[in-house]
């Protein structure tokens, strides 16, 4: 089932407290080319008058209202004494941007990426980290975008000012339920199966447990995994490791792993230090989003220091993968999810992280001009 809801930037506290639902739909209840195009019809035009600021002057087929209706005698009025609102940012997982924003899909060889003209290899692969990348000269603007031929046709993309760019990748879909997965399935898989923690598989995994445990105990984490006591938590019938868990979980994680992996790397092993360094920079991001969790955006030294620990992150994440992939093992599998945390991390100047799901809309006073939108672009 596909779920709309909307926030307010400026709102704060719980998500689910900010969050109002619009609508709902089983996709496979919708009548192609008839169900979904009517909602986004309506939903512009909801937010087209919402930019307007005023009760709607046509009906949603452009039509006026009748003569002596509520409607007719409420057009053009002001909605909220001057206020208006404009969409700022479309949320949503990877694959609700391809099937039902028509973006885009991260799984295309050439052009994966929403926000930019990246592919699978060559000059413009979204596997390069580096501050070098080729595709980061290849970002969409809005007027390149906006005459593309290949772009999205819904309705949304219609509104004035509205366009990729307003796509907002989302972190807990892209990294806890992404990479991090990979990632710490692989250290864990490297600490029990290849001898680094002492014994056997499962007697290793017992020892790495209870290290967990007294690690959640001692710093009073705030969400824990309830078990992680067998191998087959992170160990696949094939294919790399991939640990299981709710976001929440795996977010928490990677403070005791971090410890575990200080405790038995060998520090004379550059491929240790460079995982220890991966994980240190992957704890470094969820600390500034805890210390910045009510901010809309981060602060600029914030989101620079934010930036820079994702490419450093995600750059160590690649040489390791390449490392595992030259010598034949599945382990630190990179996938086109790493893309889409280090577009998030170049974009945290203007959206945090933190904001996860829905439609966020931007209220603005009245004195606010008319055109406010483009600086969204
Ligand atoms: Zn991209």
């Amino acid at each position: 089932m596909v779920n709309w809801s909307f926030s307010s930037l400026a709102g704060l506290g719980a998500t689910k407290s900010s969050q109002f639902w619009i609508w709902g739909m089983f996709e496979k209840v919708g009548v192609p080319g008839t169900t979904l195009e009517q909602f986004f019809k309506v939903l512009s035009w909801s937010l087209y008058w919402l930019w307007m600021g005023v009760w709607p002057e046509t009906d949603v087929n452009g039509e006026p209202f009748p003569v002596g209706s509520h409607e007719r005698h409420m057009a053009g009025r002001p909605l909220a004494e001057g206020w208006f609102a404009c969409l700022w940012a479309l949320i949503g997982d990877l694959e609700y941007l391809s099937s039902i924003l028509s973006l885009p899909s991260h799984n295309n060889a050439k052009n994966c990426c929403a926000l930019c003209k990246a592919g699978l290899t060559g000059s413009n692969t979204w596997s390069d980290f580096r501050p070098t990348a080729g595709w980061r000269a290849h970002q969409w603007t809005y007027e390149s975008w906006r005459s593309w031929p290949g772009r999205s046709r819904n309705q949304l993309f219609t509104l004035p000012g509205v366009s990729a760019l307003n796509v907002h990748l989302d972190w807990m879909h892209s990294k806890y339920l992404g990479i991090d997965q990979f990632t710490f399935g692989s250290c864990l898989a490297l600490l029990t199966c290849t001898g680094m923690v002492p014994g056997s598989e499962q007697a290793a995994l017992d020892t790495c447990w209870k290290f967990i445990q007294d690690f959640y105990r001692e710093h009073k984490t705030k969400v824990r995994f309830g078990y992680l006591n067998r191998l087959s938590m992170f160990l696949r019938q094939s294919g790399c490791p991939k640990l299981r868990g709710k976001a929440a979980e795996i977010k928490h994680f990677v403070y005791p792993l971090l410890s575990l992996w200080e405790l038995y790397m060998n520090s004379g092993l550059k491929l240790h230090r460079q995982i220890r360094l991966m994980l240190k920079a992957n704890a470094h991001l969820e600390d500034l989003l805890t210390l910045y969790e009510q901010d809309v955006a981060f602060p600029p030294p914030v989101a620079d220091d934010f930036e820079d620990t994702c490419c450093t992150m995600l750059c160590l994440h690649g040489q390791i993968a390449s490392h595992f992939a030259e010598e034949g093992t599945d382990l630190f599998n990179l996938t086109g999810k790493a893309h889409m945390v280090q577009h998030i991390s170049l974009l945290a100047r203007c959206i945090s992280p933190r904001q996860a799901t829905g439609l966020a809309l931007s209220a603005f006073p009245p004195p606010a001009a008319v055109g406010k939108v483009f600086f969204l672009v």
